[in-house]
């Protein structure tokens, strides 16, 4: 490099990935410095004020946990001591005729399965099956690959060599090909295979399009084994929310002497002999550090991150779907009377209220408990649900006509309710376009494998030494757990590197 650096390292985008690798690096005795483009930190993570109190905008139960979990790992390393409470049944999906609720223990899962759709246990069984083994052969690979910045072709021809070459057995090659395919074939070509029934069908799609916002013809299989397996591993809610989490990564992040800065928006690469050297903010300001980790969605990515060299970075046409931020999420806090809580209702229940109508585009409820709506009065028995819908950014805002389409998806869970008390948030694109932004959905069908296995920070083609990726646009899952893994592995990189 030229002139010195003024910073070890700087991060791109305050959410999780770039807390967590900030953090981390932070607490090592490195100098960092977190950009973010926002007022906040927290990403998707963050919770937002409304009408309708605190509002929670995305991730609200957290998987990677237990002993080897990828969030458990890192607050023990950070020393952060979170309050969680375990989910079971993990979450609750309750269309027009069906009612199922996914446990982790699987004795209690498969009666579930038996008693709501009999004559396809044995598909279920398949099905599943084939996404936990997807997801455990995805995980095996990625774990033989080296772990070292995709910087050009040598780390490629590593990778490859390593996957393709030399000691590999015919299992691994088998498991290659496998993971690859079902990288390119979308998730509902598996459950058609197995034989599931469209309202089997619907409460998959229900949850793949909580977990990852899209439905089973938009997740690859392979996507939408990582997240189905993610969860049936089992999960938790925390106190406090995500914005917990958030909260204490900033806290540790600061008290090891991070500097955060917000506002700032970076605009592009400082690039030196095929070396990034640090980046320029939005307001032309120059920033030199020895290292840079990005966490930026698509937009950012594609558009004026990377300097646009010609034949440098291969642009992809995005790809149609609600990370182009053409729908709108609404939220309600919803206060029902305390007679009509359901008691099975554990906490978090995903509502279709059409059978006819696809799950998503204002045809799905996620309600989840105990979210505290200082801002709405009500009845004193009551308890507040928080009820998150997503719609097409057309459809009418007016709080009638959203009351009336939340009382008829609620319907489905709390028969009998006939007043609720709403206040009503919608986000509009502007936020949206920060909540769906995945790069990896733009990408994906120009993937090659080691951009599947994306958490060894192989998820793009545009290595350049001295940048590393993280955040959930790495990883075919997606989930925290994913974003917090493929962080964790890029700051062990740059602490490992002389
Ligand atoms: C509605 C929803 C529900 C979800 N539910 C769950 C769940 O229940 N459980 C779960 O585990 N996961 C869930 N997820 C997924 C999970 O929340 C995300 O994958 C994860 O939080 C992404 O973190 P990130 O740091 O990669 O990205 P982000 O949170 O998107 O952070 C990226 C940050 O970069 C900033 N930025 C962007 N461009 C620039 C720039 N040019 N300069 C500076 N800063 C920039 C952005 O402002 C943002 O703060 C959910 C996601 C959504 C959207």
């Amino acid at each position: 490099m030229s002139s010195n650096p003024d910073f070890d390292v700087i991060v791109v985008g305050a959410g999780i990935a770039g807390l967590a690798a900030a953090a981390l690096l932070a607490r090592a005795g490195r100098s960092v410095l977190l950009l973010e483009r926002g007022a906040e930190v927290g990403g998707v993570c963050r919770a937002v004020d409304s009408a309708a109190g605190r509002v929670e905008l995305g991730a609200a139960m957290l998987t990677g946990f237990g002993p080897d979990g990828s969030v458990g790992h890192l607050c023990d390393r950070l020393g952060i001591r979170l309050t969680t409470h375990p989910c079971e049944p993990i979450v609750q999906v309750a269309t027009q005729r069906h009612r199922l609720s996914f446990f982790a223990d699987p004795a209690r899962l498969w009666r579930e399965v038996r008693r709501e759709f009999p004559a396809e246990e044995a598909g279920w069984r398949a099905f599943l099956f084939e996404m936990d083994l997807l997801a455990r052969e995805q995980r095996n690979l990625a774990a033989v690959l080296p772990l070292h910045p995709p910087d050009g072709w040598r780390s490629r021809l590593a990778a490859w060599r390593v996957l393709w070459l030399g000691r590999i057995s015919g299992q691994r090659k088998q498991a290659v090909r496998m993971v690859t395919e079902a990288g390119n074939i979308p998730a509902r070509a598996a459950l058609v295979r197995h034989g599931l029934g469209a309202a089997g069908q619907q409460m998959i799609d229900a949850l793949l399009w909580y977990l990852s916002l899209r439905d089973a013809d938009e997740c690859s299989t392979l996507e939408a084994a990582m997240a189905l397996h993610a969860l049936r591993e089992g999960s938790v809610t925390v106190s406090g929310g995500m914005p917990a989490l958030v909260e204490a990564l900033q806290e540790r992040f600061r008290e090891a002497g991070g500097q955060v800065r917000l506002e700032t928006e970076v605009a592009g690469c400082l690039a030196e002999r095929r070396r990034v050297a640090g980046v320029i903010t939005a307001a032309g300001e120059s920033i030199r550090a020895r290292w840079v980790i990005s966490t930026t969605p698509p937009e950012v990515l594609a558009g004026r991150l990377l300097p646009s060299r010609r034949g440098w970075l291969r642009r992809t046409a995005p790809v149609a779907g609600p990370w182009l931020a053409e729908c709108s999420a609404a939220t309600a806090a919803v206060r029902v009377p305390e007679r009509y809580f359901p008691a099975e209702l554990s906490g978090r229940c995903l509502v279709v209220p059409s059978a006819e109508r696809p799950v998503r585009d204002g045809n799905f409820a996620a309600i989840h408990a105990g979210q505290e709506a200082g801002g709405i009065a009500g009845t004193p028995d009551g308890r507040t649900l928080t009820v998150c819908r997503f719609t097409p950014s057309g459809s009418p805002q007016d709080e009638g006509v959203m009351e009336a389409s939340l009382l008829e998806a609620l319907d489905q869970v709390l028969p009998g309710v006939s007043r609720l008390r709403t206040a009503s948030q919608t986000f509009g694109p502007a936020t949206l376009e920060g909540l769906w932004g995945r790069p990896r959905a733009v990408l994906r069908y120009a993937r090659t494998l080691p951009e599947y296995l994306g958490r060894r920070g192989f998820g793009h083609r545009l290595g350049w030494t001295g940048m590393l990726w993280a955040g959930a646009w790495t990883h075919p899952g997606r989930l925290v757990s994913d974003v917090v893994e493929g962080a964790t592995a890029v700051a062990d990189l740059i602490l490992e590197t002389p």
